[in-house]
């Protein structure tokens, strides 16, 4: 009677893993990204890192030309009030002071403007190349947000298709003895989604279908009696005769 158990679980939990696995590719597919939305992402995620920095320039002109410009602006006030009190004074040693003060100013004032024009044209540029940028932007988004809707469809309906064969999968789970399926499950972690593993019948030889490893002629004898849950030596995966070989 353990006989007849053991192959039969063994049987059962290969069943299972067949559906484990395919419960494994739809978790797969579901990673796998449309070839067209990893693109627009791509595409998405460069303009936008192009457009910040850009943006970031373009304020840190913005900052210097405010700077230049309020400087100016007080050097211009001084200068206004250097003339007038130029007017206001009648000595030629003060007249001489400020005509130098008022000489000083002009020149900073002119240092600064022609500071300030490559700034503005800079500026101007770079507000061109946001805008071109931000029309790029604003023609690739419909495209991507479709991509992203299309795609997450595809995920949902995968989700769903998944849902429905993990409770088939624990119906199935349900028939196997529970520390015979922890075993597997630790196992099929361990091992690329394999726990349990065919006899090969191959030129005499018996094989683990797994690995490949030759099986010792006592352990394919352990594996057909079905006495004893056996372990394949080289890969550590449960054993089971498979379906050609009973009887
Ligand atoms: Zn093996």
């Amino acid at each position: 009677m353990v006989n007849v158990n053991i192959a039969g679980a063994l049987a059962d939990l290969y069943t299972l893993q067949e559906h484990d696995q395919e419960l494994d590719r739809i978790k797969e597919q579901q990673e796998q990204l449309p070839p067209e939305l990893v693109e627009a992402r791509e595409k998405w995620a460069a303009l936008s890192e192009q457009l910040a920095q850009l943006k970031e320039r373009y304020l840190a002109l913005q900052r210097e030309y405010q700077q230049n410009d309020l400087e100016i602006k007080d050097l211009v006030a001084k200068r206004k009030q250097a003339e007038d009190e130029q007017l206001q004074s009648s000595s030629i040693r003060e007249q001489t002071q400020y005509e130098n003060r008022i000489q000083q100013l002009s020149t900073r004032i002119d240092e600064l403007t022609e500071l300030t024009m490559p700034i503005l044209e800079e500026m101007e540029r770079l507000a061109e190349q946001i805008k071109e940028l931000e029309l790029q932007a604003s023609e690739l988004k419909p495209e991507l947000d479709s991509l992203e809707a299309a795609n997450a469809e595809r995920v949902a309906a995968l989700e769903e298709e998944y849902q429905a064969k993990l409770v088939k999968r624990q119906e199935m789970a349900g028939s196997i003895p529970a520390s015979l399926l922890r075993e597997y499950e630790t196992i099929r972690r361990a091992r690329r989604g394999v726990g349990v593993a065919r006899v090969k019948v191959q030129g005499g030889f018996y094989l683990c279908e797994a690995c490949s490893v030759q099986l010792p002629t006592h352990v394919a004898q352990r594996v057909y009696q079905s006495q004893q849950v056996v372990r394949c030596p080289g890969c550590g995966r449960l054993l089971w005769r498979g379906p050609e070989n009973e009887g």
